[in-house]
């Protein structure tokens, strides 16, 4: 029996180039309906434009193409998370955006790693950051080198979205229950073996980019609050400086008053002072620690996720 293939593609306002696209990825599925049954699995992300209709005509006149329709923008997370439900019936579940951006051509050397090689996983790797804005790199950048110093989550900067996976890593994805994702970190998270394919960024075809730098911050912000528990412990870093600066106080204190008749007043009421943010401080960093384990249970993640055994269905 041939195996399928289900191509997840989240839309929002892409109706400049949605024609083109189904044209390239026609092409490219085309080739593969040899050895695959295809699907393409529109996400259409609350658009305002005429993104919907033009998805509609696809299905109408080709059957592989199929639709998921939000009631409103939920933002490419929830789009792909949509696709991948719908999609994780077929043997290989592929993601790719609806830009061009991403080469459809690069789908048949993804499946090719996965169906022949034994990887899990075939995603693509940025090569460079061409044909983006310099503060958005230069941002990017910044939040990369921040979260993989503080989380212990590796989230790769140049990983993308755009890849292929067998259905069990779209199950072990699907299995983590959080409403706040991350792909970035999901994916890095659950593991699997997977292959790196260079892919050097293109141009969009059409349309402009959905990303403001407003929505990056967002998206930022998530990543680090749901990788990492690490702001929650800064209060003990700013506890343990309160406590320097206490001893520091006391200790001049103590020396002025020993070598001269220096009235030492002042340094004693800034020692109570810090002494008592440090006691603050101390108090909200052990409250810290419990929160962080209440938000840890809160996201329901699998303990573990199995990537083969033998003992199934016994
Ligand atoms: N997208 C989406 N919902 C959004 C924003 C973007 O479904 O709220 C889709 C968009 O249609 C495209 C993909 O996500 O297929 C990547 O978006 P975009 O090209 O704007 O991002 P960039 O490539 O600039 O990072
Ligand atoms: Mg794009």
């Amino acid at each position: 029996m041939k195996k399928s293939l289900a191509l997840v593609v989240p839309c929002y306002n892409e109706q400049e180039v949605l024609p083109l696209f189904y044209e390239e990825v026609g092409k490219v599925l085309k080739k593969l309906s040899a050895g695959f049954l295809t699907e393409l699995v529109f996400v259409n992300d609350g658009s305002a434009d005429g993104t919907l209709g033009i998805l509609k005509d696809l299905a109408e006149k080709d059957p592989t193409v199929k639709y998921i329709s939000f009631s409103r923008n939920f933002g490419k997370e929830a789009a792909m998370l949509a696709g991948m439900e719908y999609a994780v019936k077929a043997d290989y579940i592929g993601i790719i955006d609806a830009d061009l951006q991403h080469s459809p051509e690069l789908i048949t050397e993804m499946l090719y790693y996965v169906d022949q090689e034994g990887f899990d996983v075939a995603a693509a790797r940025r090569e460079d950051r061409a044909g983006e804005a310099k503060l958005k790199s230069a941002l990017s950048g910044g939040f990369y080198k921040v979260i993989n110093k503080i989380s212990d989550t590796k989230i790769s900067d140049s990983a993308q979205d755009f890849r292929v996976m067998k259905r069990k890593v779209v199950e072990a994805v699907l299995s983590m229950p959080e409403s706040i994702r991350f792909s970035k970190g999901i994916f890095s998270w659950v593991g699997f073996n997977v292959k790196w394919i260079s892919h050097e960024n293109r141009e969009r075809a059409a349309g402009e980019t959905k990303w403001s730098i407003r929505k990056l911050f967002r998206y930022a912000i998530d990543g680090i609050l749901g990788y990492t528990n690490s702001p929650l412990r800064l209060s003990f870093l700013f506890s343990a400086l309160c406590c320097f600066l206490t001893v520091f106080a006391l200790v001049y204190a103590l020396v002025r008053t020993i070598i001269g008749d220096y009235n030492a007043t002042m340094p004693i009421i800034l020692a109570g002072i810090f002494g008592v943010g440090a006691l603050i401080l101390l108090a909200i960093g052990i409250l810290g620690e419990y929160l962080a384990r209440v938000y840890t249970e809160t996201k329901g993640r699998p303990k573990y996720i199995v990537a083969e055994t033998n003992t199934d269905g016994e």
